[in-house]
């Protein structure tokens, strides 16, 4: 399974004005252990800006923007340190990657960071997620952690998100204001009713309160992924969630992966443009589940970006499937017919050998298109 995990600020630090390393400690023993059974993992975690605070001393909390994003440069890097450190008592080796809404929006860069991700996960690194607060201002921000991790789950194609907070999940009142309050197991769909239960609660050492997670679980669930909310403090949660046990506040997907992953091909798709290609590439995409190599393809017609979807045409004129290209439509014109081999040569770069991956692929049924 592949699994995003997010770890917010109130988690971190365990309810103390610094990061926690025996809390950390402890994740890191189960996230490593969740690696070893197999998982794919993936963390998004906070804290940078609590851990620029503590390094320079606990100064006076500023209001400008730029305050906090300073504080984010000077903690980013202590937090990696920590984990750093942390993950290589189980020999896992970590890699930070640093995100913005512009990083998610933009296509290519959605396909680079797609990528590199990954990657990260098939040679067997955990990739470590934050928003890159210090470059982060206002149009380009995500702005808070658990709607990056819903982001991210969509980018790493995720099954399950969650998002570790201080508090055991959604409630049926806030349970700090009304002890009759109940701890609410399972959410089939986030409604308004859902958002108004989440309230104004939060705690005041992290960004999101509940709100903001139920916003993810909105984002995560339309997506295909299962998101469940828990207390980082509860004895061995990720493990137990892993193995099916019920802890915390789970979000059940309202749409299936594959069919959000389509959209999301679809919805970049470029009109009076496609690809035809030979015989032999229709019977490899369409018989074969197959890539689209450079080899089969006989023509490019029309123009298009690196990161749109065109449509594929067999000899005999139909539009079989549609397919994000990895090239534009100048770079296919000049790999046509090519070997695999010889893309880096022809074009003095390469992003991969497929124009076209069968992932991004949508096939069509005839007459369809
Ligand atoms: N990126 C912020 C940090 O590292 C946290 C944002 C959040 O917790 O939502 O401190």
């Amino acid at each position: 399974m592949r699994i995003v995990i997010k770890l917010g600020t109130s988690v971190l630090t365990d309810g103390t004005d610094r990061l926690h390393r025996p809390r950390m400690v402890d994740l890191a023993r189960q996230m490593s252990h969740l690696r070893a059974a197999g998982h794919d993992v993936v963390l998004v975690s906070s804290g940078a800006v609590l851990a620029g605070w503590e390094r320079l001393g606990f100064p006076k909390r500023r209001r400008e923007l730029t305050h906090k994003q300073a504080l984010a440069a000077v903690g980013q890097g202590r937090l990696m340190h920590i984990y750093g450190q942390l993950f290589e008592i189980y020999d896992v080796p970590v890699a930070q990657t640093l995100l913005t809404r512009a990083d998610l929006r933009d296509r290519v860069r959605y396909l680079n960071a797609r990528a590199t991700l990954l990657t990260c996960l098939e040679i067997g690194v955990l990739p470590i997620i934050n928003e890159n607060d210090a470059v982060a201002v206002d149009e380009i921000r995500v702005g808070d952690n658990d709607t990056l991790s819903a982001l991210v789950a969509n980018l790493v194609d995720a099954q399950l998100l969650v998002i570790l907070s201080d508090i055991a999940g959604l409630y049926s009142a806030d349970p700090r204001q009304n002890p009759a309050a109940q701890l609410i197991d399972d959410v089939a769909a986030v409604t308004e009713q859902v958002y108004a239960l989440a309230g104004a609660a939060g705690s005041h050492r992290g960004t999101g309160g509940m709100f903001t997670k139920i916003q993810a679980a909105e984002l995560a669930t339309r997506a295909g992924t299962t998101m469940i909310i828990a207390a980082g403090n509860e004895p061995d949660v990720l493990l137990r969630l892993a193995a099916g046990e019920s802890v915390g506040t789970r979000f059940r997907p309202v749409s299936t992966r594959l069919e959000s992953r389509k959209r999301w091909i679809m919805a970049e798709r470029v009109r009076q443009a496609h690809i035809a290609v030979d015989a032999g590439a229709v019977q490899a995409l369409t018989q074969q589940g197959r890539s689209l190599l450079p080899a089969g393809i006989v023509a490019v017609e029309g123009e298009w970006r690196r990161g749109q979807t065109v449509a594929i045409v067999a000899p005999d004129g139909q539009a079989i499937a549609c397919g994000l290209c990895q090239y534009a439509a100048h770079e296919v014109a000049q790999i046509k017919g090519s070997r695999t081999s010889d893309i880096e040569h022809i074009l003095g770069y390469s992003y991969g050998d497929e124009v076209i991956h069968r992932d991004d692929m949508v096939a069509f049924v005839k007459d369809e298109g």
